[in-house]
């Protein structure tokens, strides 16, 4: 068996397995060399972090737990020296998405060769407010660049705005221009920290009303319009469900149609190892503690209390609650959701 099927025939598997997460976060780094508006990373540096023999112990934990896909991100995981290492040894386990700021993975092409996707942040396709955003002068042109690089060496890469206020109207035609070159979209939101908790894993930012969506009904607009371009535009990696969801938000009476699944069906990890139901959260242990706390009482009281949490809307949150448990695959591959191709193929 080629160890692209050893990895298909052992994620079916895992996706098919209830009671177990199926998405992992793993902030591998603060490092960045970026200094976006809004973001806390940056400002808040760690030189400690977990070597990559403990992230790949960490990582053998994560696929015995159930995780399928997991995320990679930082700061800017494509920093670290030895990322090469931690890639490698992710991807031949989960379906594996590294996100990079634009700046870094052209340069890291043979590192990316394994990973499922390579997600890269651009917010406009007007250069000089894309760069007010990053606060970095050239940060558009680096990430156009990466792109382009990345594509032509036949790595699947998606480009991954952060929806806000600053950015809503130009959603479609930043969708349009890089599908129509045949690359991937997928979406985050605009989120800011509103934990009560003073010692959530980690901070994200303040609220910065620049970026708060204020236009509710074009972001209402926004949505349906989504909605439309998916039946026919296949590199739009939302599903419909997702987007009524969002959509729902920002009507009048915005109702949240979902309960969220924090450690249940997602988790998030930090640079050091330790792990929480989402960043908004007190961790509750390490990676390494995993086996034993998954089905502790605790963990199970922690997770009643996050079912019922309403404190925030992030994205990848919401979608990963939607789409965990194996009837949720089911729903997800007849939203045909493309990283169920990966699964099947
Ligand atoms: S948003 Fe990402 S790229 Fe920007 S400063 Fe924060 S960690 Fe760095
Ligand atoms: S809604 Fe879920 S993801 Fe958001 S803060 Fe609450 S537990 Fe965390």
């Amino acid at each position: 068996m080629t160890s692209g099927l050893r990895k298909a025939a052992s994620l079916a598997g895992r996706y098919l397995s209830a009671g177990k997460p199926h998405h992992a976060q793993w902030l591998i780094t603060r490092k960045c060399n970026y200094r976006c508006v809004g973001c806390n990373v940056w400002k808040e540096q760690d030189e400690h972090e977990l070597s990559a023999t403990e992230i790949k112990k960490g990582l053998d934990i994560l696929r015995d737990i159930g995780i399928v896909e997991l995320t990679i991100s930082g700061g800017d995981p494509l920093l670290r020296p030895d990322i090469a290492e931690i890639l490698d040894y992710a991807s031949e386990r989960f379906i594996t998405t590294v996100y990079d700021n634009g700046s870094m993975a052209a340069k890291r092409v043979e590192t990316l060769r394994k990973v499922d996707f390579v997600a890269i942040s651009i917010d406009s396709l007007d250069e000089a407010k894309n760069d007010a955003i990053k606060a970095v002068p050239g940060a558009w042109k680096s990430a156009m660049h990466t792109v382009e690089v990345l594509q032509k060496e036949g790595i699947r890469v998606a480009v991954t705005p952060t929806i806000s206020q600053k950015n809503l109207y130009e959603i479609m035609d930043l969708t349009t221009y890089f599908t129509e070159k045949k690359i991937p979209m997928w979406f985050c939101l605009y989120s800011y920290d509103t934990s009560v908790d003073s010692k959530q894993l980690f901070r994200i930012g303040k609220a910065n009303d620049e970026f708060i969506i204020t236009d509710k009904e074009a972001m209402v607009n926004l949505c349906n319009q989504l909605i439309k371009a998916l039946k026919k535009n296949k590199n739009i990696l939302m599903t419909k469900k997702l987007l009524e969801t969002l959509r729902r938000l920002y009507e009048t009476n915005a109702e949240r149609t979902w309960k969220c699944q924090a450690l249940n069906q997602f988790i998030v990890i930090d640079h050091l190892g330790r792990i929480s139901g989402c960043h908004n959260h007190n961790f509750t242990g390490t990676v390494f503690d995993l086996p034993t706390q998954w089905n502790s009482k605790e963990f199970q009281t922690l997770r009643k209390t996050y079912h019922d949490c309403i404190q925030c809307n992030y994205l990848c949150y919401i979608a990963y609650s939607l789409y965990g448990s194996p009837k949720s695959i089911i729903s997800l591959a007849s939203d045909q959701w493309k990283n169920i191709k990966l699964i099947l193929k």
